[in-house]
């Protein structure tokens, strides 16, 4: 995540997600998750549900547990008071549960008849790695401000860090390459935004990001991102655009599409990675809509963000170090991605 520009200190994360805060006391939080607790279960299951069939496999959940609340004033000054969430289901990845097994979730379609044409064939998926590994040298020009319809932004900011130092931006890149492997392999074109390296030692600026989804005609464009809130606040969120309009920007065509698609993604997100849901933010649901995002605002193809986790916890950060995590992260985004496309 990262949407400011200081230097990708472990000291120095943020995130501002305007669904935040719902409550400012801490006196109320007590009731507060009394009272969204039924609410978080039910979004859920909900997510479960419109992942696929086989979502729904109790040896692959564990029972929800209360949220553990994080105290104000962390690391992080923003995160800190950011209100900690209402329930969300365990981790089984947390306690170390093996990765469920079974056929992706809401794709593949085993009872085609032979001869029957590949939905896969011929669609296009833009990644978009979030950040850049080299913003951090390059502050000048990620801090010019760019036109997203419907503001003015950073044309692109450094992403945060594990408080090991593992950069957002290299973890971005790992998971898009992964990502990229197992969706060509089931014959989809894809693009990248940017491949970082010396022929772009910073940026794409966000606009630019989603003009490539929208010149490549995308079917589905996912741009990856790790959150950096402060410990204690856990989980992956999928973001949704928000019904947008102003400038170049509307997201008028592309809201409901884009839903689908980030509801496939966390479900089976959720599915291959073990993880549950943001335990901050989305109400336990693992969605979240942003009206403030130029690479959403500014996009006219189906796309979603995806936060994996948070790299300032150190159970999530132990998750997002790991090749072997990050390989069922892109699985789970590939899976969701070739569901939405029918495949
Ligand atoms: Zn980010």
């Amino acid at each position: 995540m990262r949407y400011d520009n200081s230097p990708p200190s472990p000291e120095s994360g943020s995130s501002i997600s305007p669904d935040r805060p719902w409550y400012t006391r801490r006196s109320t939080l007590a009731v507060a998750a009394a009272v969204l607790a039924p609410t978080c279960l039910a979004g859920w299951v909900l997510t479960q549900a419109l992942a696929g069939p086989a979502a729904g496999d109790p040896q692959t959940r564990a029972a929800p547990q209360p949220a553990s609340h994080t105290a104000p004033g962390g690391a992080d000054g923003k995160a800190g008071a950011t209100p900690s969430a209402p329930a969300a289901p365990a981790s089984p990845a947390a306690s170390g549960s093996p990765l469920p097994s079974g056929p992706p979730l809401a794709s593949g379609s085993p009872g085609a008849p032979a001869g029957a044409p590949d939905p896969l064939a011929g669609r296009t998926v833009v990644i978009d790695p979030g950040h850049n590994t080299g913003n951090f040298k390059h502050s000048r020009e990620i801090n010019r401000q760019v036109d997203i319809g419907t503001n003015r932004k950073e044309c692109d900011t450094t992403g945060t860090t594990t408080n090991s130092g593992y950069m957002e931006a290299e973890f971005t890149m790992d998971v898009s390459r992964r990502l990229r492997t197992v969706l060509e392999a089931r014959g989809v074109k894809v693009l990248f935004t940017h491949e970082a390296g010396p022929e772009r030692p910073w940026g794409p600026c966000i606009d630019e990001r989603a003009r490539i989804g929208n010149e490549a005609k995308a079917d589905a464009v996912v741009s990856v991102h790790a959150d950096g809130v402060s410990e204690g606040s856990r989980g992956y969120h999928v973001i949704l655009p928000a019904a947008v309009r102003g400038g170049s920007a509307d997201t008028s065509k592309i809201v409901g599409p884009s839903r689908t698609l980030g509801e496939r993604i966390a479900g089976n997100f959720a599915r291959t990675t073990g993880t549950g849901p943001a335990n901050y933010l989305g109400s336990g649901t693992g969605l979240v809509v942003r009206d403030d995002l130029g690479g959403l605002n500014l996009s006219t193809r189906p796309k979603v963000f995806i936060e994996c986790g948070n790299m300032r916890d150190a159970k999530d950060a132990a998750l997002l170090t790991s090749p072997e995590w990050r390989q069922k992260a892109a699985q789970g985004i590939a899976d969701g991605i070739v569901g939405f496309l029918g495949g």
